[in-house]
C-alpha cells in the first residue's frame, strides 16, 4: 500500500495505491489527506485503468531509430552547448509543464537560469494561471494564494467565478456542496449554465469579459453600503489617490447590469449577499485567467477582498484554483519565465542571492520569453534548440497550426514524454522516454499550498527515466557535473527547501520547513503540509512597506464585432477527460461520459443558422477552423459557442480546438486569451 497523490488536477487528492500485479493496482482515496479526506472523482478513481504500457515511449529515439541513453544525451548536450556558444544563451529554450514534479521543475529551472544563463524557460502553466500569479504579485508583493480548502468549510457565501468546479475540480465542489447543505449560499458567475451553475443559489450568466465591471460595481456598492473595512484599509492597504472615485465612473447598478447583460434584480441580490457576508470565499479559475484582461480581472477580485477585509481570516479569502497537479510547485521553483526561483524576481539582490546559493557561473539577467512569444521566436528562427518536457504544445498552444510550423523549422527539438506518438513528438529530433505517474518519486503542491509526495509503486518500464535525471544528465554533459550530482529526488528536495529559506529576511512568505537527515530520511515519509500558515492574518504583506496594494482596473470596452465572425467562442474541459487525453483516453469508462468533441450552441442560434442537433458543423475563427458534432444546449448564452480542449490529431479527425484561439495575450501576464474568441459556425 503506497500513499501518493493524484496525477490530474490542482485539487491534489491523496491516493492509496495497492499494487496487484506488475502493471496493475487498486486505487482508493486517502482518508488522511487534507485535500480529499478519502474522496476521489471519476478521473482519480479510474487511474488504475491508465497505468498499462499501451502507447508508451520506452527507449530513447534519435529520429525514428532507437538509440542508447548515452548517445541521445550526448547529442542533446552537444547541440545545446553549440547553440549557446554560437548564438548566446537566449538561443535555446525549454518549454515545460505543470505535470512535472517539483524536483523535475527545480533541476530544469536551475540549469536554464543559473548555468545556461537565460530565462527562456516557460511552462504550460502560462496558459492556465499566470494571470493569477501576476495579480497576486501586484496586490500582495508575492505570489501567495491566501486561502485553503478549510476556508470553504467556514464560508457563509461562496462565489465561483469562471469555474465549472463540478467538472474541473470535483472534490472541491463536493466540499462546497457540503457547506451549502449546512446553509452557505453559492453564487456562480459564468456565461454558461454549467452543472456547477445549476447547483447555485444564484447564477449570473454574464457577458464574457465583463468581470471587471461586475467586481468594480460590487466594490462601489460595498462602499455605499458601509461594508468596507476601514481599519484594515488604514493599517494594511495602500490605496492610490482617486481609486474609489474612479469606481463611481462605472455607473450605477443598472448600468453595471447592462454592461454585464444580467438582470439588475439578480445583480442586486448578489451585491447585497456579498456586502452582508463577511465570511465570503471568491474562487476563480480559467474563466478569469484565460482572458486578454486576465490580470485586471484577478486584481478586481483581490481589490474587493482587500477593501472589505475579507482576507487573512477563516472563511474569507480570494482563492485562485489551479488546473494542473503541480502548477503551484512550478511557481515555487521559478518554472515561469518571469520568476527566478523560490518566488524571487530578477532584481539585483534576488539574482545575486540565487547565484550565490547555486554557486553558478552566471544567472539570467532578465525575464525570458513567455509561451506565446517563445514559440513565435522558434518560428522566427531565433531559437536554435528547444527542449519540450511533459506537454504537447502542438495541440495546446493557441493558433496551434503556427506552433506546428515553428516546430517544423526549429533546427533541434527534444521531447521528453511518456507517450511515443504525440503531436509534438512528431517534430522531435530526439525523443526521451520519461517516467510516468506511479513510476516516479517527488513532490507536488496543490491549489491551497499543500505539498504532498508522489511515490512510485510501479517499476520503471523499458528504459524510461525520471525527468530530473534526464535534465541532470544533460547538465553534467554540458560541463556542470558537481552542481547536478543528484542521486535521488530527496537530494533535490532538500536543496529546494534550503533555497526557499536562503537569505529570507522573514518578509517573504515562501519558506519551506526543513527536512533533516541524509539519503531518503525524512523524505520517504514526508506527510502533506501547507506552507505559509494563514497568509496575511497579521495584516502584513510582503511588500517594502508591508501593505497590500489596491490596483486600479477599469472595464475594457468590448472589441468591435468582426462581421465574418459574429459568434463568441469559449473553450474548456469535459468532466472525465484531461488535457489531450493521453491518459484518460486509455480508460473506457471515462470515455463514456463524452465520446467525441461537441460544439454547444443555443437553440435560437442553431435554428437561425440551420445547425442541427447531432449534425456536424464547422467552427471557424480568425486563427483556423475545425469540425464538431453539434449539441443544442439551452445553457449556452445566445451568440456564444463552447468547445472542449481535449481532442488532437493523434486521437481524432475533428474537434481540434487548439486551432481556434488567436495567439493574443494578456499584456501583464502573457497568458493567452482562450476565452471570447470571435467565431462563426456553419453546417457541414
Ligand atoms: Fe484527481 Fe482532481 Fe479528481 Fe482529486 S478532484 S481525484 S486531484 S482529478
Amino acid at each position: 500500500m503506497i500513499r501518493t497523490t493524484c496525477a490530474y488536477c490542482g485539487v491534489g487528492c491523496g491516493i492509496v495505491a495497492t499494487p496487484t500485479g506488475e502493471r496493475a493496482a487498486t486505487i482508493a482515496g486517502d482518508r488522511d489527506h487534507p485535500a480529499n479526506r478519502g474522496g476521489l472523482c471519476s478521473k482519480g478513481t479510474h487511474l488504475g485503468e491508465t497505468i498499462g504500457l499501451e502507447g508508451r515511449l520506452l527507449h530513447p529515439m534519435i529520429g525514428r531509430k532507437r538509440a542508447s541513453w548515452d548517445k541521445a544525451l550526448d547529442l542533446v548536450a552537444h547541440r545545446f552547448r553549440d547553440a549557446v556558444a554560437q548564438y548566446g544563451p537566449d538561443s535555446v529554450a525549454f518549454y515545460v509543464s505543470g505535470q512535472l514534479l517539483t524536483e523535475d521543475y527545480y533541476v530544469v529551472n536551475k540549469l536554464m537560469k543559473g548555468f545556461i544563463g537565460s530565462a527562456n524557460i516557460d511552462t504550460n502553466s502560462r496558459l492556465c494561471m499566470s494571470s493569477a500569479v501576476a495579480g497576486h504579485i501586484r496586490a500582495f508583493g508575492e505570489d501567495v494564494v491566501p486561502a485553503s480548502y478549510d476556508d470553504l468549510d467556514a464560508a457563509d457565501l461562496i462565489v465561483l467565478v469562471g469555474s465549472n468546479t463540478a467538472w474541473c475540480h470535483p472534490i472541491v465542489y463536493q466540499r462546497i456542496r457540503a457547506r451549502c447543505d449546512a446553509g452557505a449560499k453559492l453564487v456562480v458567475i459564468d456565461p454558461r449554465r454549467t452543472e456547477t451553475a445549476e447547483g447555485a443559489d444564484l447564477h449570473l450568466a454574464i457577458r464574457p469579459g465583463s468581470d471587471v465591471a461586475l467586481m468594480n460595481g460590487l466594490l462601489a456598492w460595498c462602499r455605499a453600503a458601509g461594508a468596507l473595512d476601514t481599519a484594515f484599509l488604514d493599517d494594511s492597504v495602500a490605496v492610490p489617490d482617486g481609486f474609489f472615485a474612479a469606481l463611481e465612473d462605472g455607473g450605477d447598478l443598472w448600468s453595471t447590469a447592462r454592461a454585464c447583460d444580467v438582470p439588475a434584480a439578480d445583480l442586486r441580490r448578489f451585491y447585497e449577499w456579498f456586502a452582508a457576508t463577511p465570511r465570503t470565499v471568491t474562487m476563480f479559475s480559467q474563466g478569469i485567467n484565460q482572458s486578454l484582461a486576465g490580470t485586471d480581472q484577478v486584481n478586481a477580485i483581490l481589490n474587493l477582498h482587500l477593501a472589505t477585509g475579507r482576507i487573512g481570516k477563516p472563511g474569507a479569502a480570494p482563492f485562485s484554483i489551479t488546473g494542473q497537479p503541480n502548477a503551484m510547485g512550478g511557481r515555487e521553483v521559478g518554472g515561469l519565465a518571469t520568476t527566478l526561483a523560490a518566488h524571487r524576481g530578477f532584481d539585483a539582490a534576488d539574482r545575486a542571492a540565487v547565484q550565490r546559493f547555486w554557486s553558478s557561473p552566471t544567472i539570467a539577467s532578465k525575464p525570458g520569453l513567455k509561451a506565446v512569444d517563445l514559440f513565435r521566436a522558434v518560428g522566427e528562427g531565433r531559437i536554435k534548440a528547444l527542449f519540450v518536457m511533459a506537454t504537447n504544445p502542438a495541440v495546446s498552444m493557441p493558433d496551434a497550426a503556427r506552433v506546428r510550423e515553428a516546430l517544423a523549422t526549429c533546427p533541434f527539438v527534444v521531447v521528453s514524454d511518456v507517450m511515443a506518438d504525440t503531436d509534438t513528438g512528431a517534430f522531435a529530433h530526439v525523443r526521451l522516454p520519461a517516467a510516468a505517474w506511479g513510476e516516479k518519486d517527488g513532490t507536488v503542491t496543490n491549489s491551497e499550498r499543500t505539498v504532498s509526495r508522489q511515490r512510485a509503486f510501479l517499476p520503471l518500464p523499458g528504459e524510461a527515466k525520471p525527468d530530473w535525471w534526464i535534465v541532470a544528465q544533460v547538465a553534467r554533459r554540458m560541463g556542470w557535473r558537481s552542481a547536478f550530482a543528484y542521486d535521488r529526488p530527496a537530494d533535490i528536495w532538500r536543496e529546494h527547501v534550503r533555497l526557499s529559506n536562503y537569505g529570507n529576511d522573514g518578509r517573504r512568505l515562501f519558506a519551506l520547513p526543513g527536512q533533516g537527515g541524509g539519503g531518503n530520511a525524512g523524505y520517504d515519509d514526508l506527510a502533506p503540509f501547507r506552507w505559509g500558515g494563514r497568509p496575511f492574518a497579521d495584516g502584513r504583506f510582503p511588500t517594502p512597506d508591508g501593505r497590500a496594494r489596491l490596483v486600479p482596473v477599469a472595464q475594457k470596452r468590448a472589441a468591435a464585432a468582426l462581421p465574418a465572425w459574429p459568434m463568441t467562442l469559449n473553450t474548456g474541459r469535459y468532466r472525465d477527460h484531461w488535457h489531450s487525453m493521453t491518459r484518460t483516453g486509455l480508460s473506457p469508462r471515462l470515455a463514456r461520459h463524452r465520446a467525441e468533441p461537441l460544439v454547444s450552441i443555443h437553440p435560437a442560434d442553431a435554428a437561425r443558422l440551420a445547425v442541427e442537433d447531432g449534425g456536424l458543423a464547422r467552427v471557424s475563427t480568425p486563427a483556423g477552423e475545425s469540425v464538431y458534432r453539434v449539441a443544442v444546449d439551452e445553457g449556452q448564452r445566445p451568440g456564444e459557442l463552447f468547445v472542449p480542449i481535449h481532442w488532437t490529431d493523434a486521437n481524432a479527425s475533428g474537434g481540434r480546438t487548439g486551432l481556434l484561439p488567436r495567439p493574443l495575450v494578456d499584456p501583464v501576464s502573457g497568458q493567452p486569451g482562450f476565452k471570447a474568441t470571435p467565431a462563426a459556425i456553419a453546417p457541414v
